[in-house]
């Protein structure tokens, strides 16, 4: 394994302190962090308005490592679900995720809009819909931030692997730029970019690994992602998902800028939750949702709840008033996602009539809620289903 540092996981302050430790002016790494983030670029020859000296240098001391596509598959509604091998051999998941969006939101009001695409249920007739509301394609690339995961989540596949370790800034960022390649060389008539558009639109840090766990790394390749020296994408188009972090959240809250948050909470009761999530068990439901009352929304802004249902678990008419009184006063919209089956998961999938009637429920309670189909689970693509499976395997986690 290489000692150099990678280059991709070094951020603007990192940068700047290795161009002066080796001799040159600071403004340097302004240079070299475009050449890295912007141009892409692979080695140090083609960052030609560098001196030879000043390239000879790094290259002793650094270099640009990549992600290695092991394996890609192309789901039959467009979604791309691709294997990525690490440096030392580990294997990673991301997903893209391509959708028609049918809504008349401005960019200042497309709240937590990375998550509103997924064929989302709304109370317009079918046959309106398009006259209401212009479509407009939405692709959204799902970022793994660790290899496999410490959280046990009992519904999820990830889970399974148990935790590899924190992916860098680097690998995270790598997700991104992989995909934007691969998106770019699309032709126009491929399902992806007929249904999702020629860029990647939104990210959702909701692919393998607990974000808030790798905070600093995660938080690290976000300020790359959203700076005008690098990609510059809207803060307001990246969501970061926990399964209820408390610690994480907190320091969330202190973030100058933030981007979207989404709390995986799939419960209303405590001895349910600790049972799907054992993270319960040390941050209760009380201690999460007073976590995220404390985090100051802009306006217009809104925390996502994650509720995955449970067949006969989590899908009660009770729970549905539950989670209406839970999450009152939180400015807050609500994803349901009908649980997706995957092998050793000890779940059931509720009938889609049986979602439809515990949204009328939550909605009742005043709360905007909605249902996001499955993408991707022919090719194991879709939420709780990331497992490093080249099979028949299905899909995401919240
Ligand atoms: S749902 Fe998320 S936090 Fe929970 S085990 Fe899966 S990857 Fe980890």
């Amino acid at each position: 394994m290489s000692a150099k540092a990678n280059l991709r996981d070094l951020g603007s302050d990192e940068l700047e302190a290795l161009v002066r430790e080796l001799g040159f002016d600071r403004y340097r790494a302004n240079q070299i962090f475009r050449w890295v983030h912007r141009q892409r670029a692979l080695s140090f020859e083609e960052m030609t308005d560098l001196s030879k000296d000043l390239r000879a240098k790094l290259a002793e001391r650094a270099e640009v490592r990549t992600l290695e596509i092991d394996l890609e598959q192309i789901s039959k509604d467009g979604t791309r679900k691709y294997r990525l091998r690490t440096h030392d051999g580990r294997m990673i998941e991301t997903v893209l995720i391509p959708a028609k969006d049918a809504r008349n939101e401005t960019e200042d009001d497309s709240l937590n809009d990375d998550e509103e695409s997924d064929a989302e249920v709304k109370a317009v007739p079918e046959h309106l819909e398009n006259a209401l509301f212009p479509r407009r394609a939405k692709l959204t690339q799902c970022v793994s931030s660790q290899v496999g995961c410490a959280l046990d989540c009992n519904f999820c596949a990830t889970a399974q692997l148990g935790f590899g370790r924190q992916l860098s800034p680097g690998e995270i960022l790598d997700q991104v730029y992989l995909a934007q390649k691969i998106v770019a060389a699309l032709p126009p008539d491929d399902p992806t970019r007929r249904a999702g558009g020629d860029t990647i639109s939104n990210l959702v840090f909701m692919g393998m690994g607990e974000p808030l766990h790798n905070y600093k790394n995660v938080m690290s390749a976000i300020a790359t992602l959203v700076s005008a020296h690098g990609s510059h994408f809207s803060r307001r188009r990246i969501t970061v998902s926990t399964a209820g972090l408390v610690p994480g959240i907190q320091k969330f809250a202190q973030e100058a800028t933030r981007v979207n948050l989404a709390v995986s909470l799939n419960a209303t009761t405590d001895e349910v939750r600790d049972e799907v999530m054992p993270i319960n068990r040390k941050w209760n439901i009380a201690a999460l949702l007073d976590a995220v009352r404390q985090i100051p929304l802009e306006r217009r802004r809104r925390v996502t709840f994650e509720y995955v249902l449970l067949a006969g678990v989590n899908d009660s008419a009770a729970d549905a008033v539950r989670l209406g009184k839970l999450l009152r006063g939180i400015p807050s919209k609500v994803n349901l996602i009908a649980f997706n089956p995957h092998p050793g998961a000890p779940y059931g999938r509720p009938a889609a009539a049986h979602v439809r009637e515990f949204q009328s429920l939550v909605q009742a309670q005043g709360l905007a809620v909605y249902v996001r189909a499955s993408r991707g689970d022919d090719i194991a693509a879709a939420c709780g289903q990331l497992a490093n499976q080249a099979t028949e395997l299905v899909t995401l986690r919240t």
